[in-house]
């Protein structure tokens, strides 16, 4: 067979597989720490890091060997057998975060879906509530996944339109707003307050300093439980290991998913202490891959680099470089540049010819990758790995780019 063009894996692509993703038109081939290559041998430096999985850098070493080290071994037995390494991950998980136990899942979806059954759950059993009453208070432009439910929490028509009929039980306030929350909590059916500490996938809103430890205060007063999807903003990207930790908050449920296994594959998870966790009994919940011996050696590798590497630290340093850089270029088209450790966004003024994804293809020609979302803004996230020759190296790529919509 003669060697296929970007131009046949693209159409082989669009032939064969939904259109429910609309990719920028580089077919990538392999990935070594911060770098990416493409079929004809480009190379790119990786500014999305799938989505904040890729914390680690693509194909960490230490993470590939725990991978196939234990592939050879075991790889899946379910859940309705033990298995020796299952409890090792726990230990390690619960011990590393602070939570008295881990209800292990694969996708961020599958977590914060977890999360909400917990919260239910907890509120009937423990909270008093009468059944079916519970409320869960979600922020406007939230990202929390794809299913059913966590569409009927949006408000983003791409994300629920056409869906319906929707999940009941919640309550939409606008994000970074105290006073809304406030009001909200006087309803004695509410069991709890779901968030993401910075939106990430609604361009990386980055709320006031100090909303977090507001929230988290309030909740408290009014026996709600804070929950935290920290599926794109943990695991060291915003420069502290949660993005909660920057406000000493510790949530009630802790979700996390993509960067605990350096995106090698699906392993997620939801940290709560006994009092909630206990609440769901044996039948009540699970999955036939969670906690798969195969991805409780990943995670524990992966969990590892963050701390030996120090990824939190460089997060927090290479991101204030990244931008004061970004800030400092003269560009009629940059609106503002905004984020928290590695995880940053610049808002584009979009005009004819001249929009966020014309940047992204500018940038993705002088071989730095990231992506557009909701139209004008371009998230900004390498691998926490990132050294600052690197980091400098892709921000004279970014400018060149730039430069060209002078
Ligand atoms: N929660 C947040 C905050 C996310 O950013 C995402 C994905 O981007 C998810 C949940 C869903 O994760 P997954 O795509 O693994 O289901």
């Amino acid at each position: 067979m003669s060697k296929m063009s970007p131009k046949d894996y693209i159409a082989r692509e669009d032939k064969y597989g939904a259109h429910n993703y609309h990719p920028l038109p580089v077919v990538l081939e392999k990935g070594k720490g911060v770098r990416v290559w493409d079929v004809e041998g480009k190379e790119y430096f990786d500014f999305l890091s799938a989505y904040s999985a890729v914390n680690q850098g693509h194909c960490h070493p230490k993470i590939v060997k725990a991978l196939t080290d234990q592939a050879e071994i075991l790889t899946l037995t379910s859940r309705a057998f033990y298995n020796n390494i299952l409890g090792e991950y726990e230990e390690f998980i619960t011990k590393y975060f602070g939570y008295d136990k881990v209800l292990p899942m694969n996708t961020g979806a599958e977590a914060d879906e977890t999360a909400l059954k917990l919260c239910r759950k907890w509120a009937y059993k423990v909270k008093g509530i009468k059944e079916d009453q519970a409320k869960i208070i979600v922020c406007e432009d939230n990202f929390h996944g794809r299913t059913i439910t966590i569409v009927s929490m949006s408000t983003d028509p791409d994300s629920y339109g056409g869906f319906g009929p929707f999940t009941p039980g919640f309550v939409k306030i606008p994000y970074n707003n105290i006073e809304a929350l406030e009001k909200e909590l006087k309803d004695p059916n509410v069991a709890g307050f779901l968030l993401e500490p910075i939106q990430g996938e609604a361009g990386v809103f980055v709320p006031d300093e100090g909303f977090l430890k507001k929230a988290y205060d309030l909740c408290k007063k009014n026996n709600v439980l804070f929950i935290a999807d920290e599926v794109q903003t943990g695991i060291a990207r915003t420069g502290k290991m949660l993005a909660c930790d920057h406000e000493g908050v510790r949530p009630d449920i802790l979700i996390l998913g993509k960067a605990v296994s350096g995106g090698v594959m699906p392993v997620s998870c939801v940290l709560a202490d006994d009092e909630i966790m206990l609440t769901i009994k044996p039948g009540e919940h699970g999955s036939t891959f969670g906690g798969n011996p195969l991805a409780c050696k990943v995670a524990i590798a992966a969990l590892n680099v963050i701390k030996d590497e120090k990824l939190a630290e460089n997060a927090e340093k290479m991101g204030k470089i990244f931008r004061d850089e970004m800030k400092a270029i003269k560009s009629e088209m940059i609106e503002l540049v905004r984020g928290k450790g590695l995880l940053n966004a610049v808002v584009i003024r979009n005009k004819p010819g001249k929009t966020a994804w014309d940047v992204c293809m500018a940038m993705a020609e002088k071989g730095v990758l990231a992506k557009p979302t909701h139209g004008n803004i371009i998230r900004f996230a390498p691998p926490l790995v990132i050294t600052e020759a690197e980091l400098r190296e892709a921000i004279g790529r970014i400018k060149e780019a730039f430069k060209q919509f002078e």
